[in-house]
């Protein structure tokens, strides 16, 4: 199978103008058609075979995953999907691979209404990188720099449950089969929370997607804020398996986790309801589990009230 069959066989489905796209896969460029008054948002991310995934994964979670971790993105600024370019190096045209892959990425892509509309296809070591292009109404994106002192912070979902399947996949913690099949869902399926960041636009003050660890991604918006924050530990959102592991380990995973694709986001209090109102209408759980203030730094205080000592140190490629 050549390059162009390749192309043409798993990933030229022909999606056009629905999406807004005057010309996807097949010409030098594609050809987008803007929502007039509504601005681009661009965001790429890359997934590296035994940096961000084994060479054991599912082909299926593994397009589910790398389309999902820039969805992600999207979600985190209150962006509506409209089209992602898919640059693929692989090692060889593997019909088996490619179509479970495929299979796990369009079914992502038909769930967000989001078209494929180019790509590159190259032969070299397992590596698949993701561009996605989302738009928003003119000013009304969500930024990490929005937070204001006095703004509750906010969860979705539950956070750690990757963390954890790592541990297990390190060897460094084992879990019952059943426990281990659901925080590898976790890490492998994560669900980009598309609906909920639209439904914030223009409730919450600022979001960001958690994908290197609660405490390293918090950071970075009361950096950009130029605020601090407090964190409530026991109230952070937590699975059953996850609450039923030590202390320790629970730490590590809610703060210095990794690979949650939650967003955190902050909001006014007096939009608190219209935040839970928010989360109702998309299906979307949402914790309230801390506030900003105006003390630079981070704090993640124990029921008393108490600040914990606490690893945030979040993950970073060239360190960890
Ligand atoms: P060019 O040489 O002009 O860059 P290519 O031969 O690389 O074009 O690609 C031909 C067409 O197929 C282009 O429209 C490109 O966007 C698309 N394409 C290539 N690889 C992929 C891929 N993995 N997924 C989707 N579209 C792809
Ligand atoms: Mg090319």
């Amino acid at each position: 199978m050549g390059e162009f069959e390749l192309i043409r066989r798993f990933f030229d489905r022909g999606d056009r103008a629905a999406d807004g796209v005057v010309k996807g896969i097949g010409d030098d460029c594609a050809v987008l058609a803007p929502t007039p008054g509504w601005q681009w948002l661009v965001s790429t991310d890359m997934l590296v075979e035994g940096r961000h995934f084994l060479s054991t994964v599912d082909p299926e979670r593994l397009g589910h995953k790398a389309l999902a971790v820039n969805l992600s993105d999207l979600a985190a600024c209150g962006a509506r999907p409209r089209a992602f370019f898919l640059a693929l190096a692989l090692p060889r045209a593997d019909a088996k691979f490619l179509e479970g892959f495929a299979r796990g990425l369009f079914a992502l892509a038909d769930a967000h209404g989001i078209a494929l509309a180019g790509g590159d296809t190259t032969a070299g070591p397992l590596n698949v990188c993701i561009t996605v292009m989302g738009e928003a109404p003119q000013g009304q994106v969500l930024l990490r720099s929005g937070a204001r002192a006095g703004d509750e912070l906010w969860v979705s979902g539950t956070l750690g449950d990757a963390r954890l399947a790592l541990e297990v996949f390190r060897g460094t913690h084992s879990l019952p089969g059943d426990q281990f099949v659901q925080v590898r869902r976790a890490m492998e399926l994560p669900q980009p929370r598309l609906a909920l960041g639209q439904a914030l636009r223009g409730i919450a003050s600022s979001a960001i997607d958690v994908s290197d660890g609660l405490g390293g991604d918090l950071g970075h918006v009361l950096k950009a804020s130029g605020v601090g924050a407090e964190v409530y530990f026991n109230a952070l959102p937590r699975s059953a398996i996850l609450a039923g592991q030590d202390l320790m380990l629970q730490q590590q995973c809610l703060l210095a986790g990794g690979d949650d694709y939650e967003l955190v986001f902050t909001a006014a209090p007096e939009h608190h309801e219209a935040v839970k109102d928010a989360g109702a209408r998309t299906g979307t759980r949402v914790t309230r589990v801390g506030r900003i203030r105006t003390e630079p730094g981070l704090d993640v205080l124990d029921s008393d009230g108490a600040p914990m000592a606490v690893l945030l140190a979040s993950f970073d490629h060239f360190k960890s």
